[in-house]
């Protein structure tokens, strides 16, 4: 197979650079090797509200479970509530609503299709459609790869600093039936000497509430189960989740901030691309809004002969660079300071984005 360009992992960021090469009238693949696009979900289905500026939530009625107000903060000491207006999603119809998308604009997808290859000298994919058993290959003008916070790819040698995220959060979460009479209006996140490096959130879901934990495992060797099983004891005595657990999911969130953005006719987006908030772990709008401009550059590149991707580089630095420096910078400097509870209401302040003092602003 020939394409123009081809898309590795149909997630928020691969989706919407193909909706957005297709929109322009661009032939392309989108290739992922699930079966079910969205599924399993492994995401706490947060976004703040200013994803309609990128993806219309009120156009997708059946993606949104419910909205909330605030976002809560639990040192253990003291709570801290701010405004944080956005939605709990149901991630698996939000990523099928833009593969649809791309879809009915135009791009070809092949679902089950796992890329094990890039031959990057001959502009060639290989992989396995893991259906029909067969091998295939994909030769391309544009890659992008948009395979989430970890691949397997061996294209070290063409990007300066490295394809690859360099640390990692390691989160694992349940579903859990919310006890709270009405539902809750914010998500809850928590500070916890037995969650180092991280952080444990509760965010509801109407009747129910996605609870789990995030922790540097580079930084510290403690089980993940152990953690969780704490938080979980912790907020079941509060009286705010029942005792079933409906489901367990694990996966990585990338923490040492932006990989190098492309390099020739090789670019990448979204978690591949190292777009994770490095301290909240949020990372759908940014996927959303890189695999967009991606798509649109590919496109104009492709339109005029003329290799765009330095642009692309410049403008989402221009966005993305300082706010995911910053929170890395702080990431690495305050959270061996927050070891105990008076630690955590100390620096909290200066890590937490929420707050001002994390801007360095007085009298916060
Ligand atoms: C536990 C957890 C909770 C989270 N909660 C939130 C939250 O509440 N809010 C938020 O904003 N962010 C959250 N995130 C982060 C968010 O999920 C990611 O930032 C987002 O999914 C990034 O989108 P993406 O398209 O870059 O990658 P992904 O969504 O990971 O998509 C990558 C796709 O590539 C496919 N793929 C990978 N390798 C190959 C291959 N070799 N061949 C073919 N296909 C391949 C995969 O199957 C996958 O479908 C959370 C992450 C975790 C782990």
């Amino acid at each position: 197979m020939r394409t123009a360009a081809a898309i590795i992992g149909a997630g928020p960021a691969g989706a919407s650079c193909a909706y957005s090469l297709s929109l322009k009238g661009i032939e392309n693949v989108l290739i992922d090797k699930r079966k079910i696009i969205g599924f399993p979900v492994q995401c706490a289905e947060f976004v703040s509200r200013n994803i309609n500026q990128f993806v219309n939530l009120t156009e997708i009625p059946s993606a949104v479970n419910q909205k909330v107000s605030f976002m809560d903060i639990d040192t253990g000491k003291n709570l801290y509530r701010f405004e944080g207006k956005g939605y709990i999603i149901n991630r698996d119809v939000f990523d099928d609503y833009i593969v649809k998308s791309a879809v009915k604009a135009g791009t070809n997808l092949l679902k089950q299709t796992n890329i094990l290859k890039i031959n990057a000298g001959e502009n060639k994919l290989t992989g396995v459609d893991t259906a029909g058993n067969k091998s295939i290959e994909i030769n391309y003008d544009y890659l992008i790869i948009a395979a989430g916070p970890k691949n397997s790819f061996d294209l070290e040698g063409k990007f300066k600093s490295g394809l690859k995220n360099k640390s990692y959060i390691f989160a694992t979460q349940v579903r859990a039936d919310l006890l709270k009479e009405g539902g809750l209006d914010s998500t809850l996140c928590y500070f916890r000497p037995y969650i180092p490096y991280g952080y444990g959130w509760v965010f509801p879901k109407s009747k129910f509430a996605n609870v789990g934990i995030g922790i540097e495992k580079l930084r510290v060797d403690m089980p993940l189960s152990s953690s969780l099983n704490n938080f979980l004891n912790e907020i079941r005595n509060k009286g705010l989740i029942g005792s079933e657990i409906y489901g367990k999911t694990s996966g990585l969130v990338p923490v040492s901030g932006l990989n190098d953005l492309y390099s020739g006719n090789i670019a990448l987006c979204g978690d591949a691309a190292g777009l994770t908030h490095p301290i909240t772990g949020a990372g759908i709008v940014s996927a959303v809004i890189s695999g967009g401009l991606l798509g649109d550059y590919v496109a104009e590149s492709i339109k005029t002969s003329k290799n765009l991707l330095e642009e692309y580089r410049q403008e989402i630095e221009s966005i993305f660079k300082k706010p995911l420096s910053t929170a890395s910078k702080k990431r690495y400097e305050l959270y061996p300071l927050m070891t105990g509870e008076d630690g955590i209401d100390m620096f909290i302040k200066q890590l937490w984005p929420s707050f001002e003092g994390y801007y360095g602003k007085q009298n916060s």
